[in-house]
């Protein structure tokens, strides 16, 4: 295979790196590209005129009329929130932003006003209108934050662009969040790094072997703050309006779609290892590796084979 290219660049919140073989790399870079800050103008909370700010700002107003994709992602982001029951909340934005974790202004709230920001990390009042696309927050300050779920869409969104333009061979990392597209360009599996969370960035604990599977991660070690010996990560417990603090340091999933991984994996960390591997387990084509905070791995039965630990 002769042509091959590589693009790094910054969006979505983070780091992007796509590896893309064959005579038409260029192309389908350009177009994913293009796409990628498509997906971050509509979606991003950071952004004042995003489809997901409006919505945000006519929160206890008026209902908001957004684009397919936007309501597509926010469909699936109360699924999962329905399906953990809250585990995976759509809503979790007012206290995602009362903590500020990863931002400068990172603190520890005082309980009152946890308690006000839980009250309103309401995601059961939400009205989606499948006929015309529009998108109600009942409470004033009730806010969705898609963090947790827009790059798993957009790496489906590559992944769809480079099968139009018969791309066969390519990598797509949304800051960790691999899809390992096609295979190697001597048609055998891709080796994905699977990151140590008790490491440096790009140390392994171990590789998988796989063509065509996205592979998410999520955990404690990607953005936290640390005071007075106290570490504190970006994943909010929905019960108790405070960072996660459980049995887990870091949950891999592995499935066809980016976005199943990318939501199940945030589930899967709030949910811990016991009630997370039972929902992996329950759910066909999709598979976890967790390691737990005491480093043990534990993995779901059909992905053993594939799973080769350093
Ligand atoms: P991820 O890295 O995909 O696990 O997503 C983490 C991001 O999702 C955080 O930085 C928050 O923006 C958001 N988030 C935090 N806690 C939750 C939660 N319980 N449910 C849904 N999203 C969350
Ligand atoms: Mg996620």
């Amino acid at each position: 295979m002769d042509n091959i290219i590589t693009k790094q660049f910054y969006v979505l919140g983070t780091i992007i790196r796509l590896t893309v073989y064959g005579d038409n790399a260029q192309n389908a870079i350009d177009l994913a590209v293009s796409r990628l800050y498509e997906i971050d103008d509509r979606m991003s909370v950071f952004k004042a005129d995003s489809e997901i700010s409006n919505i945000n700002i006519n929160a206890g107003k008026s209902p908001i009329k957004v684009n397919d994709d936007t309501f597509f992602v926010i469909k699936q982001g109360l699924y999962y929130s329905n399906l953990t029951s809250g585990a995976f909340n759509l809503c979790i934005s007012p206290l995602v932003n009362l903590w500020g974790i990863g931002t400068s202004h990172a603190r520890i709230p005082n309980e009152h006003e946890v308690e006000k920001a839980l009250k309103i990390s309401d995601y059961k009042s939400i009205v989606l209108n499948d006929k015309d696309y529009t998108v109600s927050l009942c409470h004033p300050g009730q806010a969705i934050d898609l963090g947790s779920i827009a790059k798993g869409y957009a790496a489906d969104e590559i992944k769809s662009i480079f099968t139009k333009n018969n791309i066969k061979h390519a990598i797509i990392d949304l800051g960790g969040n691999v899809y390992a597209f096609g295979t190697k360009p001597d048609l055998s599996h891709w080796n994905i790094g699977i990151q140590d969370p008790f490491g440096d960035q790009q140390q392994y604990i171990g590789t998988l072997k796989v063509s065509n599977k996205s592979i998410v991660t999520s955990g404690g070690y990607e953005r936290y703050f640390e005071i007075d010996g106290q570490r504190f990560q970006h994943i909010i417990d929905p019960k108790t309006g405070y960072p996660c603090k459980n049995d887990i340091s870091s949950v891999t999933i592995i499935s066809d779609n980016s976005i199943d991984g990318d939501a199940l994996s945030t589930c899967c960390y709030t949910m811990g290892l016991e009630k997370g591997l039972n929902l992996i387990e329950s759910i066909n084509g999709v598979d976890g590796i967790f390691i737990t905070n005491n480093k043990e791995v534990y993995m779901t039965s059909e992905i053993t084979q594939n799973f080769k630990l350093i």
